[in-house]
């Protein structure tokens, strides 16, 4: 193998960039030619593809987004966009392919790898953390930190106005973002799609003076979002003295510097996607458990729904009294 190419797809998340540099630049110092891929699957159709040289990822290690770009390709989903970008990584000569994102672009890399036999790595670029095969993804870290960071602003001004305040969080249908901050920031109650929230707990705790009160919620929770279980529980306390408020985070969490963890974790599974290309590893993902880089299949990675910790879930009816 001597020429391989690297994009990220899906979402964007903070640590992208530390994964690309990572692969760049052990590729080159495997002796191999790296290309940058623009805009994920999109600029593989385009053929928007670059020659990368060391310095093309210099200064980018602490930058959050991604300097290769990201986008959804619907093009790609069909036989026919993925002949394209077929036939311009053939005409480029590239043998190799790491991919950098969530589950969907796993998805359409275990396609694409089918259907050509490209050789190909993933890594787990996303701030939901909901990927089998690595016990963390490139970019949740960061993502917990800017959330908690949020929550403990919030505290303070529902502390002083003895608000309740209902936070959510991202995450898909993944509680993970939503389980750390709420834990790291003491929050009353998290409410997370793997598991159902008793309300009648949620207004009983919530009718006990507190100095202030913080339940959060991620984004896919089955009983809706933040604003529709802030109104649910309102209905049910019936006490007009109660002050309640909504924040939505958004896209905050997925912007920011790094955080080491995060850069960290984006190299080790850079190099490794690059080391495992060239030791003949494909449709599979480089990922980091019990501190050892290991490969999972695609198949494995987006097949299941990677659990909450039970201390974690633990923790939440524990610290609360
Ligand atoms: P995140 O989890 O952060 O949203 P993601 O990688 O899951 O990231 P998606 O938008 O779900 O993000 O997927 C990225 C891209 O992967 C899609 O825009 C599409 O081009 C490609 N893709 C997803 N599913 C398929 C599929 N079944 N066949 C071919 N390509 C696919």
């Amino acid at each position: 193998m001597k020429k391989i190419a690297v994009f990220t797809s899906g979402g964007d998340s903070p640590g992208m960039n530390a994964c690309i540099r990572s692969v760049v630049r052990t590729g080159i110092y495997e002796g191999l030619e790296v290309y940058g891929i623009n805009r994920g699957y999109e600029g593989m159709i385009e053929g928007d593809i670059k020659l990368m040289k060391s310095s093309s990822v210099s200064n980018i290690v602490q930058r959050g987004g991604t300097i290769l770009k990201s986008a959804r390709s619907m093009e790609f989903k069909t036989p026919e966009g993925r002949k394209k970008a077929y036939d311009n990584l053939v005409t480029l000569g590239i043998e190799g392919l790491v991919a950098i994102g969530g589950d969907g672009t796993f998805t359409g890399a275990k396609v694409f790898h089918e259907e050509f036999g490209i050789p190909t790595v993933g890594c787990p670029g996303t701030i939901d953390n909901d990927i089998y095969g690595t016990d963390y993804t490139i970019g949740f870290d960061t993502a917990v930190n800017t959330a908690l960071d949020a929550i403990d602003k919030i505290r303070d001004t529902a502390a002083a106005h003895d608000r309740i305040f209902f936070v959510e969080v991202m995450g898909r249908d993944a509680g993970f973002i939503a389980i750390e901050s709420g834990i790291g920031g003491g929050a009353e109650f998290v409410m997370v799609p793997e598991t159902q929230t008793d309300l009648n707990a949620v207004v009983k705790s919530l009718r006990e003076p507190k100095a202030s009160s913080i339940i959060v919620v991620a984004e896919g929770d089955e009983l809706g979002n933040a604003e529709v279980i802030m109104q649910l529980v309102k209905e049910k306390i019936k006490d007009d003295t109660k002050d309640f408020k909504v924040t939505t985070l958004g896209h905050i969490q997925r912007g920011g510097a790094p955080t080491a963890r995060d850069r960290v974790l984006g190299a080790r599974c850079g190099m490794g996607a690059v080391r495992g290309l060239l030791a003949g590893e494909t449709g599979c993902m480089s990922g980091v458990i019990n501190n050892e880089l290991v490969y999972t299949p695609f198949s494995e990675c987006i097949g299941q729904h990677k659990p909450l910790h039970p201390d974690h879930l633990s923790l939440l009816d524990i610290l609360r009294i």
